[in-house]
């Protein structure tokens, strides 16, 4: 290595030089495969970490396999063979492999079924030739934690390793993490403002620096969680979150009522076989009232809540928006040209007032949904989170940033992985401060 005159381009494309990471991200409604690379000289430094490749599992996410023993391993099979044409064969061995799943295993009351389903893609990664690290169930802290971290080292927002053999602060503040999901979703921020409950507090010193971050994961938030409780809720009334005289069905055992997060809304004599017609109204204003009724905002025991009792400080500071809060304000913005945050009322209401031919207008503009869709994410972000005209622009919607995709699980590579400081292992166990 070097000794050429093109010795610089020869260490760019040499593969020895490069060591690998592969993170499956088996989230609710499918499973994801990250890999990623960095120079295998260089052990520490923020913004080395790059994506090198990622792969879409075909079908849905692991959790719908439970109860059909082998499909989940099986279904993880064609990314797998991807990962081994795609990193070097002499990196496999040396080449961690990790796959955590997140609100769509968490769910599963049935927890010795979602352990079999664990075990049984666990038992199909080691088969291949990577160096096999686990395949766990990350909490809902953990995924918020995780992606907080993942935000900041794409944005270099931690310290870089000077040349005087220490950690120098870059001098730029760290940006709190939205994601949402399709079984849950979390805000993670920093916060100096002491903590009154110590679930939703965590402490990380990174490069040297101590962060003391507020973070929550809501279960049944996520965006498909939410739309089933919604149409639980409303069964009888669905028709304003629908495009005017647009017509679907639904099972209710199957499309409704199979998940714990509608079990509240599951009356005595339900038919669960029943076929239930929906025909929509695109009413904006009953669609926005009925998804406010999803959320509870009047009991508190702390200064100040988000939504459903749980502490929040007021959220400060730039944020970036991931996962589903990206695609459904790309769909938005494609649907009304609205791009401002702040108009999201207005945005969502012309949304609603859509027929269902100019919702499919744009290819994969999320479809039927996207009216509720919409208001969900206003109403969670200005009555839920406490954003306002002032905050909202501060949030920025993203899928990448740096060339890699935005989510839990660069974080969590580069956590366990020692890509950062030894100090930071307390991001894996959620110390309270
Ligand atoms: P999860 O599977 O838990 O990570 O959730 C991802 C969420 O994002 C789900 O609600 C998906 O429906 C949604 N989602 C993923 N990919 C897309 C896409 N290309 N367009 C719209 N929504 C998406």
């Amino acid at each position: 290595r070097g000794n050429s005159r093109n010795g610089a381009i020869i260490c760019h494309l040499n593969p020895r030089l490069f060591q690998y990471g592969i993170v499956l991200d088996a989230g609710s409604s499918h499973t994801s495969m990250y890999i990623y690379k960095w120079p295998a000289d260089k052990q520490n430094g923020t913004g080395i970490v790059t994506q090198h490749d990622e792969c879409d599992v075909k079908g849905p996410g692991i959790s719908s396999y439970a109860g059909l023993p082998g499909r989940a391993a099986k279904s993880l099979e064609e990314c797998l063979q991807t990962a081994v044409r795609s990193v070097p064969k002499a990196r496999h061995s040396k080449t961690p492999l990790y796959l955590g799943a997140t609100a769509g295993m968490r769910l599963k009351a049935n927890a010795s079924e979602s352990q079999r389903v664990l075990k049984e893609v666990g038992a199909k990664l080691k088969s291949y030739p990577f160096s096999f690290k686990g395949s766990v169930i990350l909490s809902g802290q953990e995924e918020g934690a995780y992606g907080w971290v993942t935000v900041n080292y794409l944005l270099e927002n931690f310290a870089k390793y000077g040349f005087v053999g220490r950690w120098l602060n870059p001098g730029k503040g760290a940006i709190g993490a939205l994601d949402l999901g399709g079984a849950s979703t979390q805000i993670t921020f920093q916060t100096d403002v002491r903590a009154e409950s110590t679930d939703t507090s965590m402490n990380l010193t990174l490069y040297g620096q101590n962060y003391q971050l507020y973070t929550h994961s809501f279960l049944c938030y996520g965006q498909d969680q939410f739309l089933r409780r919604l149409l639980a809720h409303l069964i009888n009334c669905v028709p304003s979150l629908l495009p005017p005289n647009f017509t679907t069905s639904v099972i209710l055992g199957k499309d409704v009522f199979s998940s714990s997060c509608t079990e509240e809304y599951k009356t005595k004599n339900i038919d669960l076989q029943k076929r239930v017609t929906l025909v929509g109204t695109g009413h904006p204003q009953n669609c926005l009232a009925a998804v406010q009724k999803m959320f509870s905002f009047d009991k508190c025991n702390f200064s100040k809540c988000s939504f459903d009792g749980i502490y929040q400080p007021a959220a400060s500071g730039k944020f970036m928006a991931f996962s589903a809060f990206y695609f459904s304000s790309s769909y938005v913005k494609a649907l009304t040209n609205i791009s401002d945050p702040r108009r999201m009322k207005e945005a969502s209401q012309r949304v609603c007032d859509m027929s269902i031919t100019e919702v499919r207008q744009n290819r994969g503009c999320g479809g039927y949904n996207v009216c509720a869709v919409a208001n969900f994410i206003q109403v969670l972000l200005r009555q839920g989170y406490g954003f306002n005209d002032s905050t909202l622009p501060m949030i920025s919607f993203e899928r990448k940033a740096g060339g890699a995709s935005v989510g839990w699980s660069l974080g969590y590579m580069l956590s366990l992985t020692s890509h950062l400081p030894k100090e930071s292992v307390s991001v894996l166990k959620a110390i309270p401060s």
